[in-house]
């Protein structure tokens, strides 16, 4: 059978045997419909059916969260873990909570993470689970028994060998603060090296706060090192103001970019002058309130209800709030207005016409499972020190992550143009995590 053909085949399976899981297909499309030229290569890899095996997880567990609000009402969620591949190493990957969590979310996320975690270069296999659990305007109370009884059924499904779990979308450091407490307490171990995102008071690296956002940022400074380009004096824009957001903005500042503007769910921040990132930290850090709250403190920004940060003139476009929050109309605009860079500090953030828009358009553009791999390899930092008892400097780890992300970025680069397609960051991403994967599934046998 051509391999075309071979090729839509097995999405037309994977749609009939996920039925209603839209997120999970698109992230298998975006990544199957690129390995043509790897299956023209290698035809033991359609011989030993591997796309298939990976497209099928090797688990899913799904379970009730029972738990009590303040007023003493019982309320009820469902938890997920979805493990998904485990030959590079134990499951890793992050736990979401937000209303919007159902199996087809996890299981999207769960796909991305294993062909990134391989990319890195790391010993970590692919996973992700999560609650359709709303933190936002819980107590600190609500969530602790929320995690608690989250934490009472994964417990026996996780371990430093096993599965490590780390943050996402509503899961920060209190949250990983409770879930490791919670696991302490059902194992009786300390075993630090299970959750990563931990403190750095008790088993937590330093810089996985900023990972994410520090290494998509390091993306974009060697995609625009490969054109003779730079970060310094760019006007930016970063959806978002969460964790990888924050961070992005952090790091875009210290190397001298102008950052005007971020978002969350209920509108943006334009702010000329430059965002005045102490303040978005206090916000949504320390105080939980919303980005709209920026305005009163500062009379000169604007606050858009509502309104699209892809719609502000910028060079730099990062977007690290949620999947398919660009889409074609958005991207076109973008690159009406000048845009020369774009990187994903969020997990499938561009709809596939978006990244076509990119893509005819010559611009930089890093997906996410290359862009936002930073996290998760320093999540891989900190099982090396928790596994080792040690505690790394801030410095030396940033260096580490630099290093992770220079080599991503090469890797992706070479691999784009030895399969022909030079500068898409999509095909080379693609083809080297599914490589690694692939090669140690045939290694393993009919596993
Ligand atoms: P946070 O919960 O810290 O922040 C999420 C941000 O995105 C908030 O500003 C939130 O706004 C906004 N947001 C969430 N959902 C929506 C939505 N449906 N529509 C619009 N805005 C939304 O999460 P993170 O910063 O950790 O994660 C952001 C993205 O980065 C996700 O795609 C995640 O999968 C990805 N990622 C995270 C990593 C990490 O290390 N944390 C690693 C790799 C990828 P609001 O408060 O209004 O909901």
């Amino acid at each position: 059978m051509p391999i075309e053909a071979r090729i839509e085949r097995i999405y037309e399976q994977v749609v009939r045997r996920n039925p209603g899981e839209v997120e999970f297909h698109q992230a298998v499309k975006e990544v199957i419909e690129t390995l043509g030229p790897v299956l023209a290569k290698h035809p033991e890899y359609a011989e030993h059916k591997i796309i298939e095996r990976i497209c099928e997880p090797e688990r899913q567990i799904i379970f009730r969260v029972p738990w009590e609000d303040d007023d003493g009402e019982v309320q009820i969620n469902r938890g997920f873990r979805v493990q998904f591949n485990s030959v590079l190493g134990p499951y890793k990957g992050g736990l979401r909570f937000h209303p919007s969590v159902y199996l087809g979310i996890i299981k999207f996320l769960g796909f991305e993470q294993i062909f990134k975690n391989a990319l890195t270069g790391m010993p970590i296999g692919g996973g992700k689970g999560g609650a359709d659990f709303d933190p936002k305007g819980r107590s600190d109370n609500e969530v602790m028994r929320f995690c608690q009884s989250f934490m009472t059924e994964l417990h026996r499904h996780i371990g430093e060998y096993t599965d490590v779990p780390a943050g996402d979308i509503g899961v920060g450091a209190r949250e990983i603060g409770y879930l490791f407490g919670q696991y302490k307490r059902m194992t009786n171990r300390y075993e630090s090296g299970v959750l990563t995102g931990k403190s750095p008071h008790w088993g937590g690296a330093l810089v996985r706060r900023e990972a994410t956002g520090y290494g998509t940022v390091f993306f974009v400074e060697e995609m625009l090192k490969a054109r003779g380009q730079s970060i310094e004096g760019r006007t930016c824009v970063v959806s978002g103001s969460g964790n990888v957001a924050i961070y992005a903005i952090e790091k875009l500042q210290q190397l001298g970019a102008h950052v005007v503007a971020c978002s969350d769910s209920d509108g943006v921040i334009w702010h000329e002058r430059g965002l005045d990132l102490d303040l978005v930290k206090r916000l949504k850090e320390v105080e939980r309130r919303r980005i709209a709250d920026y305005a009163r403190e500062h009379g000169d920004a604007k606050y858009l209800p509502g309104g699209s940060i892809w719609d502000i003139r910028c060079e730099i476009a990062l977007p690290c709030a949620t999947q398919n929050e660009l889409d074609e109309a958005a991207a076109r605009r973008l690159v009406a207005n000048g845009c020369v860079a774009v990187a994903e500090g969020a997990n499938m953030p561009t709809t596939p016409g978006g990244v076509r828009v990119f893509q005819q358009a010559g611009i930089a553009y890093g997906p996410g499972k290359a862009a936002n791999a930073g996290g998760v390899a320093t999540s891989a930092l900190e099982m090396q020190q928790n596994a080792s008892r040690d505690a790394w400097t801030f410095e030396h780890t940033e260096r580490r992550l630099n290093e992770i992300m220079s080599s991503i970025h090469r890797n992706c680069h070479e691999a784009a143009e030895v399969y022909g397609s030079p500068g898409n960051y999509v095909i080379g991403a693609n083809i080297v995590g599914f490589r690694r994967v692939a090669e140690a599934m045939l290694a393993f046998g009919l596993i």
